[in-house]
């Protein structure tokens, strides 16, 4: 820092106020220049190089958020378009069953383009732009090239234990609210008729690795058996659970799944505290 300062002082006594704060001024307006011709479909590799001598480190990011808005993957020298992106923001790895935040893989149309899009802005000089002229060695910046068969599995960043927690109990709730979405009509019920329950009784549960990656059909079972669980303390689920339409629908749910209403009563029994 203390050298950093050193030659911001040089700097400024080099040039006096005026002129520096002039200069800044016009190489951040170059910066945003570059920006802009790195939102074109395809940039050339060549350009690529270049542009680092112009921007920083957080004006890259912004060209790649910007690329992404755009529906255009993030790695300013592919073509390819981005498909649906997916809303979330965090993902559950299946080798590792842990939580990874994916909010910057997903402007990426591939491993191939977030790695080499990480490895370019990593050499992206972090030197304020008006100081770059005082620095003597230019760094030569490498791209990382397609050819290169041994790039590994990017390293996305890992969730700490604490908000762990927190997500798995969001993906708990967001999994059951979507399989209920489908199942609540049928039984006359809406979302808002159980959410509140439903919160109450996920904020229970001890969540681990494992527990929270299910199979869909297994998420619907799960659904149903907790939506049972709820007619217990709840009037309007017991109502509606026991109208004769709603008996049927679950019947062929099971059914579905491959199972008995035995097996149902069971699970629900096993998730209802014993009444005195
Ligand atoms: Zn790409």
């Amino acid at each position: 820092r203390s050298k950093t300062l050193t030659a911001e002082e040089e700097a400024r006594r080099r040039f006096g106020r005026k002129d520096a704060l002039r200069e800044q001024l016009e190489l951040e307006r170059r910066a945003l220049e570059v920006v802009e011709q790195l939102l074109e479909s395809s940039v050339a590799e060549d350009f690529l190089l270049e542009s680092a001598k112009f921007i920083t480190p957080a004006n890259y990011r912004d060209a790649v958020e910007e690329r992404s808005i755009l529906k255009l993957c993030g790695y300013p020298t592919c073509p390819k378009q981005l498909g649906k992106i997916p809303s979330q923001q965090f993902k559950i790895s299946t080798k590792t069953n842990r939580v990874y935040d994916i909010t910057e893989r997903k402007r990426f149309c591939s491993n191939f383009c977030y790695k080499a899009s990480k490895e370019f802005e990593l050499q992206i000089p972090k030197t304020p732009l008006w100081l770059r002229k005082l620095e003597r060695s230019q760094v030569e910046i490498v791209l990382v090239c397609s050819s290169q068969q041994n790039l590994k599995e990017p390293v996305l960043p890992l969730v700490d234990s604490q908000a762990q927690h927190l997500i798995q109990k969001r993906i708990t709730v967001e999994k059951l609210s979507s399989c209920l979405r489908t199942i609540v009509g049928p039984l006359h019920l809406t979302l808002s008729d159980v959410s509140t329950d439903l919160n109450d009784l996920v904020k229970t549960f001890r969540f681990t690795n494992t527990n929270i990656v299910h199979k869909s059909p297994e998420w619907t079972l799960i659904a149903v058996v907790l939506l049972h669980v709820l007619s217990t303390v709840s009037p309007v689920v017991r109502g509606a659970l026991e109208a004769d339409s709603s008996v049927d629908y679950v019947k062929t749910l099971l059914k579905e799944l491959g199972l008995e209403e035995q097996h149902l009563l069971s699970l629900v029994e096993l998730n209802v505290p014993a009444q005195t």
